[in-house]
């Protein structure tokens, strides 16, 4: 017998407690197939979900790949799959008697929200509306799930994928919006409420009406074959996946072009069949906050669409999920209190069995519940955290997969800004919305995506305002401080996106207008601003105040989750997390956050700042002194300032680790360039004019940045090295007579040669034999170290490594000296250089794992090889970004030493690159 070949599987079905895929299946399945799947077919599922089939991704790839074509054997498994629908539900399509009608929706791997395209009712046409008029006795109905039809195919097949742009056809809108306003005015002439008043002539002629439109507008036919709008459908889905704003939202969220995206074609349930009909939307838990309390929303008599477009104000299904806005709308509870009893139950078996929060939609059509979605619910930082804390507590997830929920953007959010207390009491208020993003920001005013992206190229800070925003707006949203929309709901597009980013949002804010052509914004109560004001967001709350007000750190100190959460990264974290800080204030919030020490003390900070004046004096005299006696009295007067500072910050980190950096600018920073200054100076220090200036002059250098700096200084004037040691030994032999636990560690900068580092470790000794001595102590203990900041450091480590008790890099000087990119210049190139692909990122910012990272990884190896016990830390900024600690973790770095504000996030990166 011969045999034929069975072409791939290209169709997957699901329905009636069955399903041929699963939740793991989601690059095949997308993730909204997979999960259909899971929820119809898994045994401890198999909930009411309307049948359907999935689409696989690889045939949006063929599709890609080969001109819009399908891959052969395709078409036939299309039939089939029909045919099984038709069996499932007991209708047929492309049929008179008892139409089936299908909606045709797109499914990424990862949830792209609104970024591709929907098409709902499809399968009718101007026959077949007459028999969905039969069977739901119900004309207006029929008759809108036909207009329905008519407008989303007009969008997204005939307009959209076809690459027709209305707009430059002098119509000013998308034909969408065209066909909605034309039945709008249609409504208004003929004096009608609703389109429940209708006549059938009337409801027939808006249909002549929308395709007569059609083809002036788009010069197609809307096709009253319903194969030939299934086929248009998925093709539009598959188009829609290189569609732009789909490839803008895949370039910020780094979502690979070559995933596609499947098509789920499923039977359509109603949720606009009256009274006992809705749909809604809802979180397992509340997804702005993490509070453990089922969290929704429904809209009685409306279809799925009309939730997320956010034009009806929204009810809550329960009293947890009212806000100002909805808590006087009857909850679902009430109104259908067994059909939201078996939702309620449905959503604990979904969330026990993905064991997270869980994102779902429902509908209800004549009292008959389905579950028409589930996902992995997006949720803010906050809500991440308490969700992974009370998860943890409840047992449903072990102490791993808590660590891992909260991502470095999340824990990052929580510690943002926010709106001071006072600035609030001060300001005006000019609406109140509901709170889709927390946290406070402020900006100038922009209405347009593209306004948004033009001010914050040139560097000012804006708060997007729209109606609603839709996934054109991503651009714009994206860069904006914040996003504030009139209309919509908690789960409307603005809210759901802004929540992904962390990003301080404020929706549904009716009590203000837009006039978006004169680009002005208009209060309730009459206050208009333009474009280019000042506004605030308390995204917490969910208000909107004139002006920029003042920020502050959020109050995530007092939040107990927020250490509870932190409390656990400690059990997974190997590299150890200090801070880089000077100030008091500086290291008592770099404790609070949990660093373990200090890894960089910059001793010039003292001559920087609120209360410098005096042992900046003190420097300036020791640069202009002529003699070495002179500079030895100015440094005599420096000296108890420098020991003051230091004995304050080893006692605030009484048990921890500080490492003191001697002096690393080049001398020329601590004296002033401007007239009047200098002229100040001389009359300060009685040093003639003339010779402050030439003294000045003298300093000057081409190339500071690898001129007379860090320790070559010290080997030039090894008196600074002195008087800087004397005092960090003379701060720690008073601690210890105090009994007090300090572990301090002197670090050498920008060295380039073993012999640099033991001319200093030479003084250094003499130094703390002196001290020993003057204190009658044996000993004072402390680490000698360097940096490694430039390449020749690191090529040299192992020699380095000998004198040294640790290295620690300095990826700031280490990436510049590297690259021969100038720290401070960068700004007027790089934007190119990324732009064109010539590097992946800002180097400064990520560490160049390619070029600077060979030099850091063989240095470690050097070192470590000859010196076991050596300590390697980095000091850089890049020791606070996520991406880079992953490297250092591969490298073999001990420990990172960044800001107070990202010891959190380093703190969780190194617990997270544990797993
Ligand atoms: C560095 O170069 O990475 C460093 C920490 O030192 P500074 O930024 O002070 O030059
Ligand atoms: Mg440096």
């Amino acid at each position: 017998m011969a045999t034929r070949t069975q072409s791939k599987k290209y169709i997957y079905a699901f329905g009636n407690g069955k399903a041929d895929g699963n939740e793991s299946m989601k690059n095949l399945l997308g993730g909204k197939g997979a999960n259909l799947a899971e929820m119809a077919g898994h045994p401890k599922l198999r909930l009411p979900v309307p049948p359907g089939f999935t689409i696989t991704t690889e045939v949006c790839n063929y599709f890609s790949q080969h001109k819009r074509h399908y891959p052969v054997g395709f078409s036939g498994q299309l039939t089939l799959a029909v045919k099984k629908l038709e069996q499932l539900s007991g209708k047929k399509f492309a049929d008179f008697s008892h139409p089936l009608l299908l909606s045709i929706r797109s499914g990424a791997r990862r949830s792209m929200p609104g970024m591709m395209e929907t098409i709902l009712n499809v399968g009718l046409n101007d026959e077949i509306v007459k028999g969905m008029i039969e069977q739901s006795g119900d004309m207006h109905f029929a008759y809108e799930a036909y207009r329905r039809l008519i407008i989303m195919y007009a969008d997204v097949v005939l307009e959209k994928a076809a690459g027709i742009d209305t707009l430059l056809n002098g119509y000013g809108k998308g034909v969408r919006k065209f066909l909605e306003d034309k039945l709008e005015k249609y409504r208004e002439k003929h004096g009608y409420k609703d389109h429940r008043q209708y006549k059938l002539r009337e409801h027939k002629e808006i249909i002549k009406l929308f395709k007569n439109i059609i083809h002036k507008t788009l010069g197609q036919e809307f096709p009253d074959d319903p194969w030939q709008q299934l086929w248009g459908g998925i093709e539009a889905v598959f188009a829609s996946w290189n569609g732009k704003r789909a490839v803008e939202y895949r370039k910020i969220e780094h979502i690979p072009d070559d995933w596609g995206t499947a098509v789920n074609v499923q039977v359509m349930v109603y949720g606009n069949m009256g009274e006992d009909s809705c749909t809604g939307v809802g979180f397992t838990r509340n997804p702005a906050t993490g509070e453990n309390k089922f969290y929704g929303e429904y809209l009685v008599n409306a279809q799925g669409e009309d939730v997320v477009a956010g034009i009806r104000t929204p009810a809550p299904i329960n009293r947890s999920s009212a806000n100002e806005q909805s808590n006087k709308l009857e909850t679902l509870q009430k109104k259908m209190p067994k059909l939201y009893k078996e939702l309620d139950g449905y959503q604990r078996r979904l969330e026990k069995h993905y064991r997270d929060m869980q994102d779902i939609e429902f509908t209800i059509e004549k009292g008959v519940l389905y579950m028409l979605q589930c996902r992995t619910g997006k949720r803010n930082g906050q809500a991440a955290i308490r969700m992974a804390v009370d998860m943890y507590r409840e047992k449903l997830i072990d102490a791993k997969t808590a660590l891992m929920r909260v991502s470095a953007d999340q824990l990052q959010s929580v510690l943002l800004p926010s709106l001071t207390p006072a600035g609030e009491r001060a300001a005006k208020v000019i609406a109140k919305g509901l709170p889709a993003g927390p946290g406070g920001a402020s900006g100038r005013l922009v209405f347009t995506s593209s306004d948004a992206v033009q001010q914050v190229a040139a560097g000012e800070k804006v708060v997007l305002v729209r109606e609603e925003t839709s996934p054109e707006d991503v651009q714009g949203m994206h860069v904006a401080s914040a996003i504030l929309t009139t209309k919509g709901g908690m789960t409307s597009h603005a809210a759901l996106v802004a929540r992904g980013w962390g990003k301080c949002c404020i929706v549904g804010c009716a009590d203000i207008t837009i006039n978006l052509k004169e680009k002005k914004l208009i209060s309730r109560e009459g206050l208009t601003l333009n474009e280019g004001d000042f506004i605030s967001l308390n995204g917490t709350k969910g208000i909107v105040y004139e002006g920029a007000l003042p920020l502050s750190q959020s109050g995530f100190e007092k939040n107990k989750y927020f250490h509870a959460f932190m409390e656990l990264t400690n059990r997974f974290a190997k590299l150890n997390v200090r801070a880089n800080a000077e100030t008091k204030e500086d290291a008592q919030r770099a404790l609070s956050f949990g660093a373990k020490g200090i890894g960089l003390f910059r001793t010039e900070h003292i001559f920087y700042g609120k209360g410098s004046e005096a042992p900046l004096l003190a420097m300036q005299k020791m640069i202009l002194s002529p003699t070495p006696t002179e500079r030895q009295r100015a440094l005599n007067e420096l000296f108890p300032f420098m020991k003051k500072d230091i004995r304050q910050i080893l006692e605030i980190m009484e048990g921890n680790p500080v490492t003191f950096r001697l002096l690393d600018p080049p001398l020329h920073e601590f004296l002033p360039h401007e007239e009047d200054k200098i002229k100040t100076l001389a009359e300060n220090t009685g040093i003639p004019l003339s010779s402050i200036q030439q003294q000045i002059q003298s300093l000057h250098e081409t190339n500071p940045m690898l001129g007379h700096r860090g320790v070559r200084l010290a080997i030039s004037y090894p008196e600074i090295t002195m008087m800087q040691v004397k005092a960090i030994f003379e701060a720690c032999a008073e601690l210890i007579k105090k009994k007090k636990k300090i572990l301090p560690e002197i670090m050498v900068p920008v060295t380039i040669d073993s012999h640099e580092l033991q001319h200093q470790k030479k003084i250094i000794m003499e130094v703390h034999q002196q001290v020993c001595d003057n204190y009658k102590l044996k000993s004072i203990p402390f680490h000698f170290g360097t940096m490694i900041e430039t390449p020749r450091a690191a090529l040299l480590a192992n020699e380095l490594a000998i004198q040294s008790d640790f290295f620690s890099f300095g990826t700031n000087d280490l990436t510049q000296m590297t690259m021969g990119l100038s720290r401070d210049d960068i700004g007027s190139f790089l934007p190119e250089y990324i732009r064109q692909d010539m590097l992946p990122a800002d180097p400064f910012a990520h560490i160049d794992t390619k070029g600077v990272g060979q030099l850091i990884e063989s240095a470690v190896t050097k070192g470590k090889k000859v010196n076991r016990k050596l300590e390697i830390g980095v000091c850089g900024e890049h020791a606070g970004d996520p991406e880079s600690i992953r490297f250092f973790k591969r490298s073999g770095v001990d420990y990172l030493s960044c800001s107070p504000f990202r010891v959190p996030v380093a703190r969780l990166v190194a617990a997270q690159v544990e797993q």
